[in-house]
């Protein structure tokens, strides 16, 4: 009898320690759950435009193609466009969440640029990779007013260098670790008002007079109410197949498709020199 008094003692001591141990497991991954969704917005159910095309050179097809496919992994609805004729349209344009652009060099017009800026201002994010969003319509200042950076140079062409994370308490860069990439290593005019997330570093190999220089690589800002983000990296779409350029192409675009739902970031000006 003492015996069994025992056991069931010892049974039930277990059965505490164990449901003790199973809620408290169970409340770490609801916690760390509940905290990621909470730092970036998610993508399902957005309303994507990405647009595409320009110059052919950097495949602006094929960064289409990778760029909706992980989108739609998300859950986002995307609506893909191989012309900016479709900023003119009033009523795409105005339910859109996010505007994803890859067109490189080529050219706006008047009626163009008024209906993406319109949208931009009015709470949809605009976000982009390398040449498809920061060398687009280089005659129009207006659209070079949005993006936070201008593309000038690439000195060397494609080269190997160390991207180095800066943004470490900014939900789009937390936890990437600086990496080594092979791209062209993008030499941009930059907006003093960006909030820069990831940089790299000249040496004076092609051109003396930069080394030491320190460029962003990855940047956000707004632009009225709509977030802007923006990679460098990418002269080959295929470079966002690697983990820490995918990572950063889509934190990117889950911030930027937050700006009709999310408070807006209160930084102070400019953040570029922080
Ligand atoms: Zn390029």
């Amino acid at each position: 009898m003492k015996n069994r008094l025992y056991l069931r003692f010892a049974s039930f001591i277990l059965c505490v320690f164990l449901i003790g141990a199973c809620q408290s497991v169970g409340d770490h991954e609801v916690a760390t759950a509940s905290l990621e969704t909470a730092k970036l917005p998610s993508l399902s159910g957005k309303k994507v435009l990405l647009v595409y095309g320009g110059w052919p050179g950097h495949k602006p097809a094929l960064f289409a193609e990778i760029a909706s496919e992980l989108l739609r992994k998300e859950g986002a609805e995307v609506t893909l466009s191989d012309t900016v004729e479709i900023y003119a349209n009033e009523e795409v344009m105005s339910q859109m969440d996010l505007i994803v652009q890859s067109v490189t060099m080529d050219k706006i017009t008047k009626e163009q640029i008024k209906g993406l800026v319109k949208a931009v201002k009015g709470g949809t994010g605009f976000a982009g990779a390398h040449g498809g969003f920061c060398d687009s319509f280089r005659n129009n200042t207006e659209y070079q007013f949005m993006t936070g950076a201008q593309f000038v140079a690439h000195p060397g062409g494609q080269i190997e260098y160390t991207v180095n994370i800066t943004g470490t308490d900014d939900p789009v860069t937390k936890g990437i670790k600086d990496f080594q990439t092979k791209t062209e290593q993008y030499y941009l005019h930059v907006d003093p008002n960006i909030k820069v997330l990831a940089t790299c570093t000249y040496t004076g190999e092609h051109a003396e007079w930069i080394d030491g220089a320190i460029m962003p690589v990855v940047w956000k800002k707004y632009h009225g109410d709509g977030r802007i983000f923006c990679v460098a990296l990418g002269h080959n779409p295929e470079e966002f197949y690697a983990e820490e350029a995918q990572q950063l192409l889509m934190n990117g675009l889950r911030w930027a498709s937050g700006s009709k739902y999310e408070d807006k970031e209160e930084w102070l000006s400019p953040v570029m020199y922080q």
